[in-house]
């Protein structure tokens, strides 16, 4: 309860940085770091562009390259851990391809991300809780590609076939029937679920970085909660989500299919910018309608639903124009 007190006070709506580390190649290449870290705090970093001027932003934390998939767990659980309350928690993950958006949400086999952790810790609260509470967990993964929403764990015949649409349901909230729901019983069953599900989101290009960066991967955990103590019952969502790569494609490359793509990239995540700031901004408008992704999320984001968002950047000189660009979307946000 203390966690969610403290998070209350900040308000519902957090946005951390994280930088990933210069590649190996970037260093090959010449690139140099265009991001400075304050070692004495953990919430600015400044940014030098190439005529040597520097600019501050201030986020809720910021994450250097040092900062390890524990570092971010520490700040990124406690908030996650209060769908266990009844909160419905949606974490994003927002950048340009190659940022450390994978990275973060999915991480790597020896990094395990937020995903894995997330369903861990979940797993480890709701256990140390089995006296006085019983939770039950579903799974359930899908990618917005094209404004279309595909099932990641339906059969592989099925997953491309079937058209999924959002309903509304009878308490006001949104589904999506028809979407598998794997539930699922232990933390040991949820690395394959999440594995199979990220194998089959959209081909359509020959670079294996590519295709992922094209689309919006979600992975929804819902929670069902039911207290010994007076029999109260209810249900909660955690939304986990990977987004498309917010980088503008070159002109030469915008044609057919690729300009297709990038036209509705470039529409969702300026919906779902225009939602978070609307709700940022206490506006009583919210826009939500204005994109699949948004109108998926409608019931969990809002109201006393908490909201975190990733914004990965780059270090690299290399991408500086494109690591200002998530910057200040992400100070938009906030
Ligand atoms: P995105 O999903 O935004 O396109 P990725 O998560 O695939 O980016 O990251 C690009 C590359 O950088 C990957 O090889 C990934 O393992 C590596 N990487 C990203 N973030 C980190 C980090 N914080 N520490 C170490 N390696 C990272
Ligand atoms: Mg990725």
């Amino acid at each position: 309860r203390l966690y969610n007190e403290l998070i209350e006070m900040k308000g519902n709506i957090r946005v951390f940085c994280r930088c990933r580390p210069l590649s190996s190649e970037e260093i090959a290449r010449g690139c140099s770091s265009v991001v400075d870290f304050d070692p004495a705090q953990d919430t600015e970093l400044r940014i030098t562009s190439s005529d040597s001027s520097k600019k501050q932003f201030k986020f809720d934390h910021v994450f250097g390259p040092k900062d390890d998939q524990n570092a971010v767990s520490m700040e990124t659980l406690p908030i996650v851990k209060s769908v266990l309350d009844g909160y419905n928690v949606c974490i994003f993950a927002y950048g340009q391809t190659g940022a450390g958006k994978t990275f973060t949400m999915e991480g790597t086999p020896e990094n395990r991300g937020v995903n894995y952790r997330s369903l861990e810790e979940l797993f480890r609260v709701s256990e140390k809780r089995n006296s006085i509470m019983r939770y039950e967990f579903h799974v359930s993964m899908l990618e917005v590609y094209n404004e279309k929403i595909r099932d990641l764990l339906a059969d592989s015949s099925d997953h491309l076939s079937k058209r999924l649409e959002i309903k509304q349901v009878a308490d006001g909230t949104q589904d999506v029937p028809g979407l598998v729901e794997a539930q699922v019983g232990s933390i040991n069953e949820v690395w394959d679920i999440l594995k199979n599900g990220g194998r089959n989101r959209s081909v359509g290009s020959t670079n294996a970085n590519e295709l992922s960066s094209r689309s919006h991967c979600l992975v929804r955990v819902s929670i069902k909660s039911e207290s010994f103590v007076d029999g109260q019952k209810w249900r909660s969502k955690l939304w986990l989500v990977d987004l498309a790569g917010s980088e503008r494609v070159g002109k030469i490359e915008v044609e057919g299919e690729r300009l297709k793509e990038s036209q509705f990239i470039n529409k969702s995540l300026s919906a779902l910018g225009d939602v978070i700031s609307a709700l940022a901004s206490k506006n009583p408008h919210i826009p939500y309608r204005n994109s699949k992704l948004t109108h998926l999320l409608q019931s969990s984001l809002g109201g006393d639903c908490k909201t975190l968002m990733f914004a990965q950047i780059s270090p690299s000189s290399a991408d500086l124009g494109e690591t200002l660009c998530s910057l200040n979307f992400a100070s938009r946000v906030r």
